[in-house]
């Protein structure tokens, strides 16, 4: 399958020089908001300038808002075709280890359809402005990506299941090929077999992502493996929050997911407050892939839970785009010069004087009129700017 097919409904231009003018730009790691125009030349934010910019082919943004992209920094795409199967029985039955997810995904793999279910997906998190995403990927399923890797960047952490035979030969063989390994319960496996996965990865330098917290506090035998990251701690303890905190673990929250599982709410700001926090939308099974849902969800269930109307929308927009690269390794995609373009354009929609809040609080995934990554310009066939 032609894996750029499935966007009929978008055009991709290659463009050396790129300039957006009269735009609302959320600028650097800071998010202070700059009234201008942005240059990009071969992929690279070269100029961001206050006021107008002239241009023969420039872009003009019509006073919309140009910020860095989101990055989805835990997601499952596999089970994606069986859409809220299973919605009403218990977690462990959905996505537990005979869970219906498994059967979801073994349906998908012997009726064909997995791949153009996943391309799918891809063009759901494209169209919503995700240019970066980390996949926990349950079969070694390989799919032709390689013209969808030049606009997305897509890591893919694998897994094998406890007792394979060749066991640590197969998690070397898992590491090569793919760009970590992401354990889905660290009860799933022996300790022996904790230790091969454990030293492999970080003998081979990739990434190695647990889902930790999510059901019932795990965390403290987690963080003695010495994880990249951590996904979920949703129920902790005060004493795994504090080592979270003393060890600087960076934590994906999946806030949206858990609500839809039914497990409860991550300890929003006191995450935040102690480490790097980024934001995923794990099962696509359980859960849509937009951000835009996602960073709303978790705006409104911080402030409310914590009563903390200080919380502001700033926080959760930099663990939504920036900090997903922080923890994923990636070039930072904050708007700023010298960085690679991984951006997004949102139309100008509301008259507002606190952009960031209302990015949060108001837009949603059809604002999107214009992406860019690196020198490919992504544009709507239905949309005008
Ligand atoms: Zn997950």
């Amino acid at each position: 399958m032609n894996e750029l097919k499935i966007f009929n409904d978008l055009f991709f231009e290659k463009k050396k020089k790129i300039l957006i003018k009269n735009a609302k730009i959320v600028y650097g790691e800071d998010f202070e908001v700059v009234n201008g125009y942005i240059k990009i030349e071969d992929g690279k934010i070269t100029e961001i300038g206050e006021g107008s910019a002239r241009g023969a082919s420039a872009i003009d943004a019509k006073k919309g808002i140009v910020m860095p992209a989101f990055t989805n920094a835990h997601v499952h795409l596999l089970d994606c075709s069986g859409i809220d199967e299973g919605f009403y029985m218990p977690i462990e039955k959905r996505v537990g280890r005979n869970g219906i997810k498994f059967k979801v995904i073994e349906r998908a793999i012997s009726n064909s359809s997995i791949e153009r279910h996943v391309l799918k997906c891809i063009a759901e998190i494209i169209k919503s402005g995700t240019l970066a995403l980390c996949e926990f990927r349950e079969f070694g399923i390989k799919m032709k990506i390689e013209k969808l890797k030049r606009i997305l960047d897509w890591k893919v952490l694998a897994r094998t299941f406890s007792g394979e035979h060749d066991f640590k030969e197969k998690i070397k063989k898992i590491l090569k090929e793919y760009d970590g390994f992401g354990i889905s319960s660290i009860s799933d496996y022996t300790r022996e077999e904790i230790e091969i996965i454990s030293k492999e990865t970080e003998k081979a330098r990739k990434i190695l992502a647990v889902h930790a917290g999510e059901v019932s506090d795990d965390v403290k035998d987690v963080l003695k493996i010495n994880p990249s990251f951590i996904v979920h701690a949703t129920n902790i303890s005060e004493e795994s929050l504090k080592l979270i905190s003393e060890k600087k673990i960076p934590v994906v929250l999946c806030a949206r997911a858990n609500a839809s599982f039914a497990v409860g709410i991550p300890n929003i700001l006191n995450l935040y407050e102690k480490t790097t926090v980024a934001l995923g939308t794990d099962n696509a099974m359980a859960n849509n892939l937009d951000m835009f849902r996602e960073i709303e969800f978790v705006f409104k269930v911080a402030r409310g839970i914590s009563r903390d109307w200080s919380f502001g929308a700033e926080e959760v927009l930099k663990m939504a785009t920036i900090n997903g690269r922080k923890i994923l390794n990636l070039e930072s995609n904050a708007v700023e010069e010298g960085n690679k373009a991984k951006i997004i354009l949102l139309r100008n929609k509301y008259d507002s004087r606190d952009i960031l809040t209302t990015i949060v609080n108001r837009y949603s995934s059809c604002d999107v009129k214009l992406i860019v990554s690196g020198d490919v310009v992504i544009s709507f066939k239905s949309k005008s700017l």
